[in-house]
């Protein structure tokens, strides 16, 4: 099976259909992060997490998502997001680090509705942060959590800086 995230809509539209068996599959590409590798970029973790939606593997979603954030996420209704979507392909359009814990990937993740194709096309960022394990891992950072936090207070993914300086920066 070719991995979800290698899948782009042009891939699925013409007669580019032998390229599906040739191109890297979900074994070779997510499967192995879904089941616990930690990706090495924050660009691995955006295809993944967008495999995991594909695949409907909330469990995955929730746990790339910054630890400070996942118990205010609504498992349920990203559940119901994932399966209710008919995804269509991902296109990464940047991946770009910024300082030494950080970094921003822009993409274009399509579906399809009654509308025809479209696109959601985001600039996530992502940090990298020491897990309970004490192993280097990225994160999500969601824009979309009410995150109770000051700028002046240490930062939630436990870099010791102040969150302003940290990961304020890329949440609202
Ligand atoms: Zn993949
Ligand atoms: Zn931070």
């Amino acid at each position: 099976m070719r991995c979800p995230c290698q899948i782009t809509p042009d891939l699925l539209s013409n007669s580019n259909a032998e390229n599906l068996e040739n191109d890297k599959s979900y074994l070779d590409c997510c499967k192995p992060f879904h089941e616990g590798r930690l990706p090495k970029t924050a660009e691995q973790l955006m295809r993944s997490r967008y495999s995991a939606f594909v695949m409907v593997n909330t469990e995955y979603i929730i746990n790339t998502t910054l630890p400070a954030q996942q118990p205010l996420l609504d498992k349920n209704a990203i559940a119901a997001w994932a399966k209710d979507t008919d995804w269509s392909g991902l296109e990464i359009i940047n991946h770009k680090p910024i300082g030494k814990r950080h970094a921003q990937v822009e993409f274009k993740a399509y579906f399809k509705n009654d509308n025809g194709l479209q696109a959601h096309h985001e600039l996530s960022s992502f940090v990298l942060v020491k897990n309970s394990n004490q192993n280097a891992q990225w994160y999500f950072l969601d824009p979309t959590v009410d995150f109770k936090i000051t700028q002046k207070q240490p930062c939630s993914c436990g870099s010791g800086e102040k969150f302003k300086r940290c990961c304020g920066q890329f949440l609202p």
